[in-house]
């Protein structure tokens, strides 16, 4: 006998990214709906038998997506504002008019702020609850892929975002906070009753909550928010025998103030992770008394990394777990939707690298290994082949430590991580040494990778171009960007970004310590996928690595070319990062390598050096009470060492994405960067409100237009979102930009964009 097996959800993009390529073919008119349609059944059928016939035994449905689990749960419960309904589009094209915008025969519509899910690299659609959306069971899709499964043989148990979550991460119209009202509430938990009684029709066994919402840090009433949403549920659980158990399921941290209230509650299942919040949750689980009707859904296996699970560390945490409980199924911690899909695509590894990595597929060999284990005796564990040979893995030396990177750490001091003279004093003299205007405009780095830049890197990779080529392609897509940018009238020009692949990957090309793979792909939103290096062994870097193309660049204009890196915390972040040494070690051994980096850029003649960290914030502790301790205190500190050695007169610019940057924007005050760019369009520019009440002191670009979406913004829409953030902020301090790099558009929105942001901004020039 082995414990039963649960698996939380599931990737959807599919082995090769069959459903990224469908839906992008759909969206260009390429493929009809019903290919689309088709693809997408048959990854959900063959996701379905993978784990079926890997011997899971509780298998979700509902995981799938076209775009983001929020906004399906969104669609499902009707929370789709009107003016998404009053395109008149279909199902799918609505969905996607919410995720992505529409500009087209219907209408014109911006699409719904994105943010990023927890500490992870996904992007979730934020749910807009405004006055007139009446929030009521409305659609299918849970029903639907149920008993798509059922035919198919597959008894699952159906994932749905839960109510409470949903509810939390809700917003008002223009971002605002939602006031949860009676109505709202009580129309939310009359939804979720009826979607277990309709799979108690269905005969589902469980249904699986997600309320991830639970890890983070409480407010006042949040856990009578949380009764009051249940109580409807679980009288409609307890209605009649066969309805489906409900299993609350909690990711990302642990829920020590709240696993009472759950046992008190007497929902069916709790599913823990017992990963990230390993201590805190075995500490109440000791706590609390758990009563016999609750099962204990034990996460033990990590959705979050690549490496191997260390089997004999999952069974002590499983054996502390039945100790207090016999109740006990063996869980992923987390949805495996962040992992990449197998290891047997990785062909450029070799056997004794990829031994330490598991991915999605693996892993469920991982929970059955695991749970034929956590049932087995003492000796029958001693005895376990299985065991040994995972055992052997974690004994010895993986790698051999680079003295010279430790000794170069050791030797740091505080003035390493000063940057001189003041930032006001240098920002006194920077604007007039680059002679730039009032309300400067510039871009993030990256221009359009079209298909042409794709097939030039893609034919320079299998050997069908020699370096020449490739090199003199760059050099003249670098030529023509510049000259397209000097045309447009910017004022600081960058060189386009298209020597690289991904802003992460190509940095650990040039590291020491780095692995690559070829199919690891993890969805980050929507479509949009991301592969992240692996960090192996200690990280130093190995050559220049950006000096050559911005130097190229500057000498092909007088304007101001700004040099284009990613920083540490990034590079980290959009890695895999080992888990044999600490993350702020790592992050130091990759500071100092793009301090060599910056140094070299400076000494090139590159005046302004942008340093993106477009993910800091995304690894911010779940609670508060550890952001400081656990993670800003060496990650800030990070990034100034990365910078501190330049002259007063080198701008140093950073960057950062979708994310809310108004509870820590004192630290990103304290990375000492002369100047911000950041997301904020899709965001309503809320966090202006934060720099303006913290007297920020980096002058900022808070982004004008959204370019995860293919519209093309007006002038009198970016006048107007110039005009706001001149009532919030110093126009000393203003830049004007777009929201991120635009290297997912295409070119023949990019321009248009880019000209008329020139245009508007000289408009409120003229204004001043
Ligand atoms: N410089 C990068 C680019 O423009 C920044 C990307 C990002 O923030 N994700 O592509
Ligand atoms: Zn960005």
């Amino acid at each position: 006998m082995s414990a039963v097996t649960s698996v939380i959800g599931f990737p959807r993009i599919g082995e090769n990214r069959e459903l990224k390529k469908s839906i992008e073919a759909y969206w260009k008119g390429s493929s009809s709906l019903d290919e689309m349609r088709a693809t997408a059944a048959s990854l959900r059928a063959k996701h379905w038998k993978i784990q079926k016939d890997a011997g899971i035994d509780l298998i979700p449905s509902n995981d799938f997506s076209y775009y983001d689990q929020m906004l399906d749960t969104a669609i499902l419960l009707n929370v789709v504002p009107k003016r998404y309904r009053d395109l008149g589009l279909g199902a799918e094209d609505t969905l996607f008019a919410v995720a992505r915008g529409y500009q087209g025969e219907q209408g014109d519509v911006t699409a719904q702020p994105m943010k990023k899910w927890f500490t992870t690299n996904y992007h979730y659609l934020v749910p807009e609850i405004g006055e007139d959306t009446e929030i009521r069971l409305a659609g299918t899709k849970p029903f639907d892929e149920y008993q798509e499964a059922k035919e198919q043989g597959v008894d699952t148990k159906p994932v749905i975002i839960g109510p409470y979550t949903f509810l939390k991460l809700a917003r008002g119209p223009q971002a605002a906070d939602l006031e949860l009202t009676d109505a709202i509430v009580s129309a939310t938990a009359q939804a979720y009753a009826q979607i277990e009684t309709r799979f108690a029709e269905l005969g589902a066994s469980w249904l699986q909550l997600d309320e991830p919402y639970l890890v983070l840090d409480k407010e006042e009433g949040d856990l009578d928010l949380f009764r009051t949403l249940y109580a409807p549920i679980l009288a409609a659980r307890r209605a009649a025998e066969n309805t489906p158990k409900v299993l609350v399921q909690t990711y990302f941290g642990h829920i020590a103030d709240s696993l009472d209230t759950l046992f008190d509650l007497h929902v069916d299942g709790v599913g823990l992770d017992l990963i990230e919040g390993r201590d805190e949750n075995l500490n109440a689980l000791g706590t609390f008394t758990v009563p016999d009707d609750v099962t204990i859904f034990a996460g033990v296996v990590n959705g979050r990394n690549i490496w191997r699970n260390d089997y004999a560390q999952s069974l002590g945490t499983l054996d502390a777990v039945r100790q207090v409980t016999k109740n006990v199924v063996v869980s992923t911690a987390d949805s495996l939707l962040h992992v990449p899909f197998t290891t047997a695509n990785e062909p450029t590894l070799g056997d004794d690298v990829l031994r330490h990595f598991s991915f999605a597929v693996e892993k469920l060999g991982e929970l059955t290994d695991i749970a034929a284990l956590a049932d087995a005796s003492d000796e029958e564990r001693q005895g376990s082949d299985v065991l040994r040979a995972n055992q052997a893995l974690f004994d010895g030396t993986r790698v051999q430590p680079d003295e010279a990177v430790a000794n170069r750490v050791a030797a740091l001091t505080a003035d390493d991580y000063t940057r001189q003279p003041a930032r006001a004093e240098r920002q006194k003299t920077q604007r007039a040494e680059l002679g730039l205007p009032l309300l400067p405009t510039t871009t993030i780095g990256s221009f359009p990778q079209t298909r042409e830049v794709r097939q030039y890197r893609a034919r320079f990779r299998k050997g069908e171009i020699d370096q020449k080529t490739y090199d003199d392609f760059i050099a003249s897509k670098i030529d023509e960007c510049i000259r397209h940018q000097e045309q447009v009238g910017l004022d600081v020009l960058v060189h386009g970004e298209f020597e690289r692949n991904d802003m992460v990957e190509y940095f650990g090309q040039n590291l020491n310590g780095f692995l690559f793979t070829r199919n690891a792909w993890v969805q980050s939103y929507g479509t949009r996928c991301v592969k992240p290096p692996i960090v192996w062994g200690d990280v130093s870097r190995a050559r220049p690595i950006t000096v050559r193309w911005s130097s190229y660049a500057q000498s092909r204009t007088k304007h101001v070319v700004k040099g284009m890196l990613t920083g540490p915390v990034t590079i980290l972040n959009w890695s895999w990062p080992r888990e044999d040494v600490s993350h702020e070690l790592q992050t130091t051994q990759l500071a100092l390598a793009i301090r060599d980096e910056v140094l070299d850029l400076e000494a090139a003649g590159i005046r302004v050096i942008q340093i993106d960290e477009a993910a800091l914030r995304e690894k911010l502790p779940v609670r508060r009470s550890d952001w400081y301790g656990k993670y800003l205190d060496w990650a800030i500190p990070a990034f100034r060492l990365v910078h501190s050695g330049v002259k007063p007169d080198t701008q140093i610019h950073t960057h950062m994405c979708y994310s809310e940057f108004n509870d820590i924007i004192r630290s990103i005050d304290d990375m000492d960067a002369d100047v911000i760019s950041f997301e904020a369009s899709r965001s309503d520019l809320t966090v202006l409100d934060a720099i303006h009440e913290a007297h920020f002191e980096t002058e900022a670009g808070p982004g004008v237009y959204d370019i995860h979406s293919p519209r093309i913004p007006s002038v009198d829409e970016i006048v107007g979102k110039i005009h706001a953030i001149l009532k919030k902020m110093d126009v000393q301090k203003v830049w004007v930009n777009p929201d991120c790099g635009l290297k997912t558009r295409g070119d023949e929105e990019t321009w248009p964009s880019l000209e008329n942001l020139v245009e508007a901004t000289k408009k409120v020039r003229e204004e001043l």
